[in-house]
């Protein structure tokens, strides 16, 4: 690279504000929930391939100016990324790991050929911009409530030669977002105990319908680690038949012994006990690079870690592991009562309950401890619920 090519540096950013400011939606307006609402101003960083990073400039939210020719409109070299602005029962507003997604942006780049950049620079960025739009968009009054944050990356070469950009935009935006967790607890309740009763009852968990071969999320060699539009669009076929069928979600499976990968945009967790009596947390492991790692994911298994080695209150202590399993493991744990519980988890759909799973014609159904959520899934959120909304302090929940 030449000796004039500058890296991302979000030590000064260049700042416009709006003169035409708009109202905020309350959180469950249609207007919340169309998703389509973001807050007054996002911030952009240009890359040229001659002279490197732009002074990021944080502006008025508006269109984006590119070329039809443009790179990501042709070739998908576009990676995002998802998170959320928490506005913490302290009156705090927090960020929950943010320089993971960071991080994981990068790993997202570096596999469509966009350039590099320094993670805790897109983290200023993030932070610059949440704490510009932060105050307004999500006020005191709401606790309890989030914003949902969202980083992109696309190559903006407007060469229409199939080949590295030589020209990209990095921009952060801010948008309303509803809450698809209607089970959270509220206020968090930090022993495990979870008799439920304080719960709002929402359906008894997520209906998963597994995939079949012929829609595959992501396979060795490809990109399925990343967060790369190009993992979504594919996938939406598969997404609407399940939901026409009355499904929430597909869970996706891989090869022909039918691997547990991932269910929705979320990571897959399973609670059960070996043929060996052994309690364990289960989950797909990375090796592959067909796992999305998930920030909520290492969370938990971070959480589950630490916290779940003895036992908590009256929930059993448990084992964590990270290795593959099949939907005949699955089927034949369920049929001899060693499936204790199974749960999504991701940014969006949080740590999310699954109550059925629809494979090849027949419905499982997985055990709910505690009526709408397994004993587990209910102790770690409310742990997670914890540390993002500030009622216990914790290095992972950042205070912008
Ligand atoms: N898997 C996929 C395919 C996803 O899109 C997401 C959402 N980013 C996740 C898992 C969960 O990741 P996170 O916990 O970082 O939201």
């Amino acid at each position: 690279l030449p000796e004039s090519h500058a890296p991302l540096d979000a030590s000064n950013i260049a700042y416009t504000y709006t003169t035409t400011p708009r109202a905020v939606p309350a959180p469950d307006s249609d207007e919340t929930k169309s998703q389509k609402t973001c807050t007054d101003h996002m911030i952009t960083a240009r890359w040229t391939i001659e002279s490197g990073w732009e002074t990021p400039e944080l502006k008025p939210y508006g269109p984006l100016s590119i070329m039809p020719s443009a790179s990501v409109l042709h070739y998908a070299t576009e990676c995002f990324e998802g998170l959320k602005l928490y506005r913490g029962y302290d009156g705090k507003l927090r960020l929950f790991r943010v320089r993971k997604n960071c991080e994981r942006m990068l790993r997202s780049a570096r596999r469509i050929a966009l350039p590099d950049f320094e993670p805790s620079e897109l983290e200023k960025m993030i932070v610059a911009l949440c704490a510009t739009d932060g105050e307004k968009w999500l006020p005191k009054e709401r606790a309890g409530h989030f914003l949902y944050i969202r980083p992109t990356f696309i190559g903006t070469d407007s060469a229409l030669g199939v080949q590295r950009p030589r020209e990209a935009l990095l921009y952060v935006i801010i948008a309303c977002f509803p809450d698809m967790t209607k089970s959270l607890p509220s206020p968090p309740a930090l022993n495990g105990s979870a008799n439920g009763t304080a719960e709002k009852k929402s359906s008894s968990g997520l209906k998963l319908l597994a995939s079949n071969e012929d829609t595959i999320r992501a396979w060795p060699g490809g990109f399925g680690y990343a967060k790369l539009g190009a993992n979504y669009g594919p996938s939406l076929v598969a997404q609407g038949e399940a939901r026409a069928r009355g499904f929430d979600q597909v869970l996706w499976l891989f090869g022909k012994e039918c691997y547990v990968t991932e269910a929705g945009a979320s990571n897959f967790f399973i609670v059960w006990r070996t043929k060996e009596g052994k309690l364990q947390l289960v989950t797909a492991p990375l090796e592959e690079r067909i796992i999305l790692e998930g920030v909520t994911r290492a969370s938990i298994l971070d959480l589950a870690k630490t916290r779940l080695s003895k036992s908590v209150n009256d929930v059993e202590s448990l084992e964590v592991v990270e290795h593959r399993f099949t939907m005949e493991d699955l089927v034949s744990a369920q049929s001899e009562g060693r499936l204790i519980e199974a749960f999504a988890a991701g940014t969006a759909f949080f740590v999310a309950p699954v109550g059925k799973i629809h494979f090849r014609g027949k419905d499982i159904e997985i055990p709910m401890a505690e009526g709408d959520s397994g004993a587990y899934a209910k102790l770690i959120k409310s742990w997670l619920v914890s540390i993002m909304y500030g009622k216990e302090n914790h290095e992972w929940g950042v205070v912008v």
